[in-house]
């Protein structure tokens, strides 16, 4: 496999085969994200990612590949035949592979037509990563997302309707001190609206080289504490309606791990966020990562 610059893929996808069918982000204008700075987006030619499938099944000839995950930021922007094309070849290569998924950009899912994607998903594109970050139209505005809480929604109940497993992403503390209420209740309609699979928070880590590391510098954005990160997480729970979606707080950014399944597991996860206040005892920033 060739493999271009860093290589991003969601934590759940650690074991997966990584196949790179695009390089870099075609938006690449969020303030917080510095993923895909040093790449200049393009899509590959397909027979060079087809190569690559047969160099993985050489290279992996008496392992069995489970999962393949087509990266970078967004495969969904590529054309349905061509990644009906690049779907097959993954199962020519590896008939054993039983999840294929990628990242998919909002206004590239809507892009697509329901035909599209219940195509896609009879082919074997099982899962969406979403990077919802917040469902707070002034915080998607503040950060530069480029697509608003109603666009969000439209996309992610179109890869649900599609068949397709959805994993969303929010990011606790997105709104700073500012927006905090709005990023919480924001975040709980959207996933209401559209029960997703999993829901994921991640915690706001300001890397130098964003637009938003000199947005906190120059005091324009003031950042939550550990202690009011959870209580933007609590506000989303006591919000939130997604029967059977799953929650996870336990992302390497995050200060404290906190779980379970919505809505029957609210309390509990209520409780977890109530002993993690009582201990105040967080991951210390040196220790958080992406
Ligand atoms: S958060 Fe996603 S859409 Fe935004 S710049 Fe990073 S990869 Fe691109």
């Amino acid at each position: 496999m060739r493999y271009e610059g860093t290589v991003y893929r969601p934590p759940s996808e650690a074991g997966s085969l990584i196949i790179q069918l695009t390089i870099g982000c075609a938006r690449n204008t969020c303030t917080f994200c510095n993923m895909y700075k040093d790449k200049k987006f393009r899509i590959r030619p397909l027979n060079e990612v087809a190569e690559d499938l047969e160099m993985a099944r050489n290279y992996y000839n008496r392992i069995q590949v489970r999962r393949i995950f087509l990266a970078d930021g967004d495969a969904l922007i590529v054309k349905t035949e061509d990644l009906l094309y690049i779907i097959d070849k993954c199962h020519e290569y590896f008939p054993e592979v039983e999840r294929i998924s990628v990242y998919g950009a909002p206004k590239d899912i809507i892009n697509k037509t329901p035909q599209d994607l219940r195509r896609l998903k009879e082919a074997g594109l099982d899962m969406v990563y979403v990077g919802l970050e917040s469902g707070a139209d002034e915080v998607l505005k503040d950060v530069k997302k480029g697509v608003t809480s109603a666009e969000m929604i439209e996309a992610g109940k179109k890869v649900r309707e599609a068949g397709m497993v959805l994993s969303m992403t929010v990011i606790s503390g997105l709104g700073g001190k500012k927006y905090w209420q709005e990023h919480a209740l924001g975040s709980a309609r959207v996933i209401s609206a559209i029960k997703p699979e999993y829901v994921g928070f991640l915690t706001l880590m300001v890397e130098p080289g964003t637009e938003i590391y000199d947005q906190v510098q120059r005091g324009e954005v003031e950042l939550l504490n550990p202690q009011e990160v959870l209580d933007e997480t609590e506000l989303f729970i006591r919000n939130v309606d997604a029967q059977g979606t799953v929650f996870r707080s336990n992302h390497a950014s995050n200060y404290t791990a906190l779980g379970g399944t919505l809505n029957g597991d609210k309390e509990k996860i209520l409780a977890q966020i109530e002993a993690s206040r009582r201990r105040s005892s967080f991951r210390p920033d040196s220790f958080r990562g992406i």
